[in-house]
């Protein structure tokens, strides 16, 4: 988290909110600025973010991308714990965070990352953005086809293909459980020994997954884009629940210090392995 889906809905709130707007005031607050910021440029994070004005914000996999009216750009890679929050200058600030930009009209944006692994980058290039470059196509880009042929050189457990930006951009630990407790596809099992429909089911659930929580992250979250709505999720960080298709209960797996929940039941067939 945060992953496609509330990224998109950042990205569309921020068009509203922000763009065309010109920063009045560049703010870096220490010790959260000094770990997670880094200007690439060498002119200086403050010095040219002062007086820019944000021409546009996109999305690309799980990071943020801000133009201005001129050549550097910020590129805001969230991991886990990074969140980006509307506000006014009256509103208290959060302690971790990193950088404020104020406006004309006493609105901010602000970035907060309680655990500060975030990565924030000012650049002239965002090729040299790590893990930028050799990041996989968008899941909404991706033909049935292209689906079919990108996944054969992976051979691993799927779960893990998911998740590989490699592969596919933008999908994460949590999204990844949705999925495939839609596509009835238990997480550890090699890409392998997947069945032709299997691998159907998976790139249907990838779109309508992604598509439907889009939509319920819209809803929850509306301009308060510091949350984390999660209320929707069907098995992830639902451990011990009902499943919602068969009522079993959801498992939880955790391994590599990520949780994997998934239904034992509608998800046969993995080989589990030691916990
Ligand atoms: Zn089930």
């Amino acid at each position: 988290m945060p992953e496609l889906p509330e990224l998109e809905v950042v990205r569309d709130v921020l068009n509203t909110r922000v763009v065309g707007k010109k920063i009045t005031r560049v703010e870096l607050l220490q010790p959260t600025a000094a770990i997670v910021v880094r200007d690439v440029t060498g002119r200086g994070f403050v010095e040219t973010l002062t007086a820019a004005k944000i021409e546009n914000v996109a999305r690309r996999g799980k990071f943020l991308l801000f133009d201005f009216d001129h050549a550097a750009k910020l590129v805001i890679n969230p991991k886990l714990t990074g969140r980006l929050q509307l506000a006014t200058t009256q509103d208290k600030r959060y302690k971790k965070t990193a950088f404020v930009f104020t406006f004309a009209d006493e609105t901010e944006l602000r970035y907060f990352d309680d655990k500060a692994m975030g990565q924030v980058y000012l650049t002239d290039d965002i090729k040299r953005v790590p893990d930028f470059a050799e990041m996989g196509p968008e899941p909404f880009d991706i033909s049935r086809e292209q689906f079919r042929e990108r996944l054969k050189p992976f051979r691993g457990e799927i779960k893990g293909v998911l998740t590989r930006g490699e592969f596919l951009a933008g999908i994460g630990n949590a999204y990844a459980d949705e999925i495939l407790w839609r596509a009835q596809v238990h997480p550890y099992r090699k890409r392998t020994q997947l069945t032709a429909e299997e691998i159907e089911r998976l790139y249907d659930a990838i779109q309508t997954t992604l598509r439907e929580s889009i939509e319920l992250v819209r809803a929850a979250m509306g301009e308060n884009i510091h949350l984390k709505p999660r209320d929707f999720f069907q098995v992830h960080m639902r451990a011990g629940k009902a499943c919602p298709r068969c009522g079993s209960t959801i498992s939880e797996i955790t391994a590599q210090q990520r949780i994997t929940n998934f239904c034992r039941t509608c998800q046969a067939g993995g080989l589990i392995r030691g916990m």
